[in-house]
């Protein structure tokens, strides 16, 4: 495997909430809760779970979109915490976000052409309107859009077109890394694959490296060298993709590709139903977090917080039983 481009260790970001008349700290959330993991040069690392467990959240602490309150991110080599406003800037050329959901994140009364411009001005690229035109016109073609289409407005675009839109202005300063948080999950199932394929044609031409958000395992299956589980602010499993969804070893993630569907329909899998509901992350159970719904746990699951042990060939898991 190639050099770790990012590298995270002991990741904490804990969201204070406030309350009462005086308006104290009445709790915290544990949203991301001792996360530790590397995303290698070139390769795509999927990071999922349930809606809440601290995926978001860790994407946008690599990037200091949100401080994260512990732990150290490092960007080839560069401690990410420690850099002042100017370097932080010049950093976020190389790091960069696709969002969830493209109808929010462009901003309906510019065009298309602005919107990607914009960017090309903010880290001064681009040099005359004329070049700064004709990059523009060009990255939307690699996109899969016309050039042309720089004159209309985001209205004027489907779902998987202003993602496409989206992923051209990330992709406008040329970056090294971008997280893309949920990128498909706003879409029609049918327009899905078409953005995941198009993310994976530019990676490997442009030589990207991915962080991909997702709350469902059968979406990052495909675009992911290796997958990263999380429950509840921790990463409970993380394996080569190929290793993790043939022989997954935690029960969550048992419990997750149970409910994958198989394409043949002669093939059986049988359906593992948690119990009740993802614990609050403001008050977390203790030991591992997972032992209010796990169907295996035993005693010292609820007191101990499992370690997390390396098996064969880099597949991770925290699991007593494991
Ligand atoms: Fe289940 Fe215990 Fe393993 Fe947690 S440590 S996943 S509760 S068996």
């Amino acid at each position: 495997m190639s050099e770790p481009l990012v590298r995270v260790t002991n990741l904490q970001k804990h969201f204070p909430v406030h309350g009462g008349l005086l308006s104290r700290e009445v709790g915290r959330v544990h949203a991301v809760d001792d996360v530790s993991f590397t995303v290698h040069r070139g390769e795509t690392l999927g990071l999922v779970g349930e809606s809440g467990c601290g995926k978001s959240t860790t994407g946008r602490c690599l990037l200091r979109l949100i401080e994260p309150t512990s732990g150290k991110v490092e960007f080839g080599g560069q401690d990410v915490l420690a850099l002042g406003n100017k370097d932080l800037r010049a950093l976020r050329r190389k790091m960069q976000l696709v969002f969830q959901d493209p109808f929010a994140s462009l901003n309906p009364r510019m065009t298309v052409g602005a919107i990607i411009g914009e960017a090309l001005t903010i880290h001064k690229l681009g040099g005359s309107a004329s070049e700064r035109e004709d990059r523009v016109a060009s990255l939307l073609v690699k996109v899969g859009l016309k050039g042309e289409q720089m004159r209309r407005y985001p209205h004027e675009f489907s779902g998987g077109q202003r993602q496409r839109i989206v992923i051209a202005r990330a992709l406008a300063v040329e970056p090294e890394f971008i997280v893309c948080d949920e990128p498909v999950s706003a879409l029609d199932v049918s327009i899905q694959a078409q953005v995941i394929n198009l993310l994976e044609d530019l990676r490997s031409e442009l030589g990207l490296t991915f962080l991909f958000v997702a709350h469902d395992l059968s979406v990052v299956e495909h675009i992911s060298n290796r997958v990263a589980v999380m429950y509840l602010g921790r990463i409970v499993e993380l394996a080569r993709a190929s290793d993790l969804y043939r022989n997954p070893q935690h029960p969550y993630t048992k419990a997750l590709l149970s409910a994958v569907p198989i394409p043949d329909p002669k093939a059986k899998r049988a359906r593992i139903r948690l119990q009740g509901d993802v614990p609050s992350p403001m008050n977390p159970p203790t030991g591992c977090h997972f032992h209010t719904r796990c169907p295996i746990a035993v005693p010292m699951c609820s007191q101990i917080v499992p370690e997390t042990k390396e098996g064969s060939d880099g597949h991770f898991v925290a699991c007593h039983l494991a």
